[in-house]
């Protein structure tokens, strides 16, 4: 039985879908503007072990991701620059080429941590039409009011404005919320369509209610969900600092549209911080995949060291705890390795009750960690299938597999020599594979190899 934390609820709950065999899930995804860092990658991965978790639970789901190609302004409320049009400047291009680059660029190092592919990839200009009814519907309904650079979503008009975040708005209309513009009503109404004025440069413009201009942030989501999944969803996940603004605008655009309830589920992840510090340009801090890579890690140490703690407990990376991390997985890919060279007489069956075990810890809420120290526990005993399933829950890419053809031959021409007493070429051999990363140990009837 699979129980996780709903944020709608504060509190563990059963996940008990509608349709299991239909689960229909929202993870918002990333705006496209630069290159995403290993705080962003971290909600992406946990939500990884969520859909594979829920699979290995035997339910089917339908994931959507959107990619967040307009609207986003530096602020997460209605001030500042559009993401977009700031990546532009910054790289001397066009917003359509940057979303373009910033989307190939997400979706291959999706694939380099091997997560699972959405079944919609929600690009938010591919869903104008969508979001220009959402407003209309939201206007027919009495929730939107006009100033000068946009419609505002009246948040006065839904009485459960506050309860998902637990707002205090008496305090955020003192002032709280520091762009607080003098046409707004209330501090906490948010727009859902930015006008363009004349002279103003917004490159990506469609011309609605007799005027050019572009959606608000919030709004893709509710017109995506509503068009790909259909309310309620069974999942919304997020980061945890989606809660107050994003993911709250979003549950006031659907119910004020379409009087339904968004999500039952509502899955939050904490932030991540390296060195102790919040990540920041200007504290230059930022971390992405490429850079550990050329550091020589494989983003799949990442990736482990990420499920070593748990999604809702903040995380605070450093460089020494990667490197545990990396020992913790070479370990596990050594034992893998072992059982490749044992004869198929010798390899163990699969280990009574733990592949039970992993998942009912997986299934308290997603407890990676606990679940690894099972494994380390257990490493020695488990069979290929054992890992396999281990593999299919964490995708942390064990099987080194391909390696082994080309290994067992340089193995046996190290062994030729030795047994011609050509120490010389035996030794430059053993060295080549070192250098490889590659180690040998010599049992008195065998060679086995295994990673540095
Ligand atoms: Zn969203």
């Amino acid at each position: 039985m699979l129980k996780l934390y709903n944020t709608a609820t504060k509190s563990l709950e059963t996940f008990s879908p509608k349709d299991p065999k239909n689960v229909k899930i929202y993870t918002c995804g990333p705006t496209v503007y630069s290159s995403p860092h290993l705080g962003n990658f971290s909600a992406y991965i946990y939500w990884d072990l969520l859909l594979r978790v829920l699979k290995a639970n035997g339910f089917s789901l339908r994931r959507v991701l959107n990619l967040t190609d307009v609207g986003h302004l530096t602020s997460d409320e209605d001030s500042g620059e559009d993401k977009l049009e700031k990546g532009a400047k910054r790289e001397g291009k066009t917003v359509w080429e940057i979303a373009d680059y910033y989307i190939s660029s997400f979706k291959s190092d999706f694939k380099k941590l091997n997560l699972l592919e959405p079944a919609v990839w929600a690009r938010a200009t591919d869903y104008i039409e969508e979001s220009k009814s959402l407003v209309e519907k939201l206007n027919k309904n009495g929730f939107l009011y006009e100033t000068s650079d946009g419609l505002y979503f009246d948040t006065s008009k839904f009485p459960t404005y506050a309860d998902f975040a637990r707002l205090d708005l008496k305090n955020q209309k003192a002032g709280a919320r520091v762009d607080f513009s003098s046409e707004k009503r209330n501090s906490s109404d948010f727009a859902v369509w930015k006008f363009i004025k004349p002279g103003e440069t917004h490159a990506m413009r469609w011309d609605f209610l007799g005027r050019p201009g572009y959606p608000g942030w919030h709004l893709e989501c509710s017109a995506i969900i509503h068009k790909e999944l259909g309310e309620p969803i069974d999942i919304h996940a997020g980061g945890i600092d989606h809660i107050p603004v994003h993911h709250t605008n979003e549950i006031a655009q659907t119910s004020g549209a379409f009087s339904k309830k968004l999500a039952h589920f509502w899955l939050h992840c904490n932030f991540l911080k390296i060195n102790g510090e919040k990540i920041s340009k200007s504290l230059g801090n930022i971390i992405t995949l490429k850079d550990l890579e050329e550091k020589g890690f494989s983003p799949f140490d990442f990736k482990l060291w990420l499920f070593q703690g748990h999604y809702r407990s903040e995380r605070n990376f450093t460089i020494s705890d990667l490197e545990s991390a990396k020992v913790r997985r070479k370990n596990w890919i050594n034992k893998l390795v072992l059982l490749y060279q044992l004869p198929e007489s010798e390899l163990p069956a699969p280990l009574e009750g733990f592949q039970d075990s992993v998942l009912s810890l997986l299934n308290n809420d997603l407890n990676s960690s606990s679940a690894f120290a099972l494994i380390d526990e257990k490493s020695p005993l488990l069979s290929l299938d054992d890992w396999k399933f281990l593999d299919s829950l964490f995708a942390l890419d064990l099987f080194v597999k391909d390696r082994t053809p080309a290994l067992l031959l340089k193995i046996r021409q190290r062994n030729t020599a030795r047994e011609k007493k050509n120490f010389a070429t035996a030794d430059k051999i053993r060295d080549e594979l070192l250098s490889e990363g590659v180690s040998l140990l010599d049992s008195s009837d065998k060679t086995f190899w295994q990673l540095a």
